[in-house]
Parts: structure tokens; C-alpha cells; sequence
């Protein structure tokens, strides 16, 4: 029986013998289901026109995204470090050049996941390496659409993995959004990678923060407070967020609190 795999938001879901009768995730109001209706495919199918493009983004992070673009689009993030490579947000498609290119950089010891838009295939990517632990707060479970032996929940405001690296719950977009702490990036002034519960914007040198970005709902003053304060006693200079593209290069912590208070001036009627 296949895992059908939902074209919007490219999640891939148990198996069963017809395609499920909805998205649970597109149907949330984060979300939406396409024009032409809910539709599904495979990875199968997937493999046949579709391919990774993998690329270097610093020494010890590298990138993984599909081409052309897929469901929602993100690439995920292959960190380096000496005890073992983390996968930072995950994609949909995986293959076996994929597995081979992961594979020559030190393959993967632990995947961990901002929130639910990203969990895509990321049972087929554990168990491409040996069932590599999937950690997930536990905040997002009910949307996890295939559960697997290596799914761990995280509770708590922080987990500290191996090599300083350290997930860091913010909730916002997601009731379990967290996001992830690499201390030796940015060559040793700190990095976070941040998916979209930091949202890179267009300029930058700032980002946003959206209960749901196709739908444009934004998040109340309380949780824009609760995801600085998250992540204020880690020191960073870069930001990563999920797509090629959205980077912040540098002076990312003031960016973040810059970007908080417009954020907040804005919602509350005092934007001049
Ligand atoms: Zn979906
Ligand atoms: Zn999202």
C-alpha cells in the first residue's frame, strides 16, 4: 500500500490502499487546498520529475531542495559538526542521489523539524539512514500524519543535542515552532535556523512572524514577546530561514528585535 503524499503541503502520510479523504494540514486555516482541489501523488512519481539540488551555504551547512519547486518549496539544512550531522527541516523528495550526496558529507544521526509544514517525508529520510531519531515538539503532534518508531517528542522550553547545538521552542505559527541554535556558525559568532517561525523577509534585514503566511493572519503581541524572549539568551549573528534565499547575513539579533517592535507597533494602532 503507498504513502500518499499531499501535493499542497507535502506531507507524506501512513500508508493506505486509496488516497486519503483529506489534509488535516491544508485544511487548517494555516493552510489551504489548491485550486484544483485536494490532490495526491507519490514518491515514486515524485522521483520520476523531479530532482535535489544540494549546495553549500557556509563551511558546515549545506542545502537540500527540490527542483523544480515542490508543495510548499523549503530546502532543508545538512549541519556538520564532529559528533554527528543534524537535518534541519525537511523536504519531500529523497532518492538515491540525494542519499549518496548526504551520505559523502557524513550522512544524518538526528533529524529535528521547526513545525508540521516541514515534516514532509521525514520517515523516509530516517529510515534512508538507519532510523536516525526525528525530534519533534511535542506541541505539533497531532499533526504528524505518519507515526513512526523514530519519532521523539521534546517537551520543554529547550533540548540541547550534542556539539552545543540546541532546539529552542517559540510556538507562534505553530503551537511547537521551535527553532534550532548551531553556536560555531557564522564562522563562531552564532547561527540560528529558523524555518518560518522567524520568517527571513524580502529585504533581509528583518523578519516576521505569522500565525499562517498564504493566509495572511498574523499573531498577537504575546507571542511575538514569547519568540524573542526564546531565543534571547543565544548568541547569534545569521539567520537561516527556509528557503535559499531568506538569510540574514549578519547583525541578526538586532534584526530580530528591530522587526519585533514594528511588528508590534504595528498591530497595535501606532504604526507612524
Ligand atoms: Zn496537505
Ligand atoms: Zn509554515
Amino acid at each position: 500500500m503507498p504513502n500518499y503524499i499531499c501535493v499542497t503541503c507535502g506531507t507524506q502520510f501512513a500508508n493506505s490502499a486509496s488516497p486519503p479523504a483529506h489534509c488535516p494540514i491544508c485544511e487548517d486555516e494555516r493552510q489551504y487546498i489548491g485550486a484544483n482541489g485536494q490532490q495526491w501523488t507519490t514518491l515514486a512519481a515524485l522521483q520520476q520529475d523531479h530532482h535535489n539540488l544540494i549546495k553549500g551555504h557556509e563551511p558546515g551547512l549545506t542545502g537540500i531542495g527540490t527542483e523544480p519547486k515542490f508543495a510548499i518549496g523549503q530546502r532543508g539544512l545538512l549541519l556538520q559538526t564532529p559528533h554527528g550531522n543534524l537535518l534541519w527541516d525537511c523536504i519531500t523528495l529523497i532518492d538515491g542521489e540525494t542519499i549518496a550526496a548526504v551520505q559523502a558529507l557524513g550522512g544524518i544521526a538526528a533529524i529535528a523539524i521547526s513545525h508540521p509544514h516541514y515534516y514532509s517525508c521525514m520517515v523516509e529520510w530516517s529510515h534512508a539512514f538507519g532510523g536516525a531519531p526525528i525530534y519533534l515538539h511535542v506541541g505539533d503532534r497531532e499533526w504528524v500524519m505518519r507515526p513512526d518508531a523514530s519519532i521523539v517528542f521534546w517537551e520543554g522550553a529547550t533540548k540541547p543535542l550534542w556539539d552545543g547545538l540546541t532546539l529552542i521552542h517559540c510556538g507562534g505559527h505553530f503551537e511547537g515552532g521551535s527553532v534550532c541554535h548551531w553556536p560555531q556558525g557564522a564562522a563562531g559568532r552564532g547561527t540560528l535556523l529558523t524555518g518560518d517561525i522567524l520568517q527571513v523577509v524580502q529585504d533581509r534585514r528583518y523578519v516576521s512572524f505569522m500565525r499562517s503566511y498564504p493566509n495572511l493572519i498574523p499573531l498577537p503581541a504575546t507571542a511575538i514577546r514569547q519568540i524573542v524572549q526564546a531565543v534571547e539568551p543565544f548568541t547569534f549573528d545569521r539567520i537561516y530561514g527556509a528557503w535559499w534565499e531568506t538569510i540574514i547575513p549578519t547583525n541578526a539579533k538586532a534584526g530580530v528585535h528591530r522587526s519585533a517592535e514594528r511588528y508590534i507597533r504595528a498591530i497595535t494602532g501606532s504604526l507612524a
